[in-house]
């Protein structure tokens, strides 16, 4: 075909193309374990010598073929699923990364993350720098240090939605030869392809819109191929150097432009297992047919949403870079010319009362510990993801008493909008 197909095609064809008599939809290789008729056979794979299926913890048919539409979507060279975003998350940084060495994360960054680098990877080892994104290159230059192997920023970070500046992040990332790693979770490919601004490496919550229907935790990691490792051989020796526990094979020797994406395989699943079933990657390609669709619907909806409250006299602030008045709307022109995502949050005038009983008065939007589903949802920060800080601790995280998350669905906005109105008016009532 030679044209590079549009992304809403490939959504629908990449991963699974049945040959003839094959079937239209992609087989769930519901299988532990791969069967082999030599000894020698299955040894060589063993070793990486030969390309095949053994053992679904390290690699399934069904996974990798969803992984491969996901990196199709990025603009990628190889892509894998994990059973998590956390699970994404961890891999990404764990596959160039050991104790003793640092990393910089944007502190605009979701929750989850921030206690995987700032808790659980400092016990491993593994120090991390929170940095403002918003701040100057001179101001960010400075939380570089001579064991930093990479950087970290969300496309529009959750619940805080600040839009990244991904070019000013990649320059700073590769002056000082170390990977940009992407969290597009928010935005996902249809809105931003943070490879085509200088990402090197891309990960996802796939749980949020690229399932899109509150079915399945997952996660996924997606590799440009870019990033040239053994140009920085000593930093990134788990890459370069030989793995002893593959009889001394060298990943960007032996997998070229994908040895990032196979030591992970090789590697990490290996050892750490954090794996998809593929039942959920079954599911999760059949969401991604749709997500286009999907996506556009969240933004349109979103927009509509953020100007309703925007006008709404006892709506005190919103945050949406949709709004010409947001903070970050030049920035998510740049960016995402289609539109962000369909999350918003915004603040009542009469505070965290006020906010609960609105909430509480929501018939359409579900209460829930979720976003970036099908259906509306709203969280309270400050009752829920949030519960353990004080007013003054909530403040300083950036999070206000009386803020609501909102994450619109895709249901007529109508629907959604008469919710919203009667939901506010019963919050002034006492
Ligand atoms: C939800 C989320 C994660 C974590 O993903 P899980 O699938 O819940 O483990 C990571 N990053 C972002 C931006 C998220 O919204």
């Amino acid at each position: 075909m030679g044209k590079e197909l549009h992304i809403e095609t490939k959504c629908v064809h990449s991963g699974w193309q049945p040959k003839k008599g094959e079937p239209r939809m992609m087989p769930i290789y519901q299988s532990t374990t791969f069967k082999y008729d030599t000894t020698e056979a299955m040894g060589r794979m063993f070793d990486l010598k030969d390309d095949g299926y053994f053992y679904t913890r390290c690699q399934n048919p069904t996974n990798d073929l969803v992984a491969k539409k996901i990196a199709d979507l990025e603009g990628g060279v190889a892509g894998v699923l994990t059973s998590s975003g956390q699970a994404a998350t961890f891999y990404a940084v764990f596959n160039i990364c050991e104790a003793g060495d640092h990393v910089i994360c944007a502190s605009a960054i979701y929750g989850g993350t921030l206690n995987l680098l700032g808790v659980t990877a400092k016990k491993m080892g593994i120090e991390c720098t929170f940095v403002d994104a918003d701040a100057s290159e001179e101001e960010l230059a400075k939380a570089f240090q001579p064991n930093t192997k990479a950087v970290l920023a969300e496309t529009i970070s959750n619940p805080a939605l600040v839009v990244l500046d991904i070019e000013k992040f990649a320059k700073l990332a590769h002056e000082h030869g170390v990977p940009l790693i992407v969290d597009n979770t928010f935005a996902t490919p249809v809105n931003c392809r943070p490879f085509e601004w200088g990402a090197d490496i891309v990960t996802h919550s796939t749980t949020k819109y690229m399932d899109g229907h509150a079915m399945q935790v997952g996660g996924a990691i997606v590799d440009s191929g870019n990033f040239d490792w053994e140009a920085y051989g000593e930093k990134f020796h788990g890459l370069t150097k030989p793995d002893e526990s593959y009889h001394g094979i060298v990943y960007t020797k032996q997998f070229g432009k994908a040895a990032y994406i196979a030591k992970i395989n090789a590697q990490l699943m290996r050892d750490l297992g954090s794996i998809p079933s593929p039942m959920n990657c079954f599911l999760l390609n059949a969401s991604l047919e749709s997500l286009p669709l999907r996506v556009e619907r969240h933004c349109y909806n979103a927009q509509k949403v953020a100007e309703f409250l925007n006008a709404h006299p006892l709506v005190e602030h919103v945050n949406f870079a949709g709004l010409p008045g947001d903070k970050y709307h030049e920035m998510a022109k740049k960016y995402m010319p289609k539109g962000t995502c369909g999350v918003i949050s915004f603040e009542l005038k009469g505070g965290r009362e006020a906010a609960v009983k609105f909430m509480d008065s929501l018939k359409l939007a579900s209460i829930v510990t979720h976003v970036a589903d099908a259906k509306t949802s709203v969280l309270h920060p400050a009752s829920h993801t949030h519960r353990q800080l004080n007013d003054e601790q909530l403040v300083a995280a950036g999070i206000s008493p009386g803020m609501v998350r909102f994450s619109v669905g895709i249901e007529n906005i109508e629907d959604i909008i008469d919710d919203l109105t009667q939901a506010l008016e019963a919050s002034e009532k006492s």
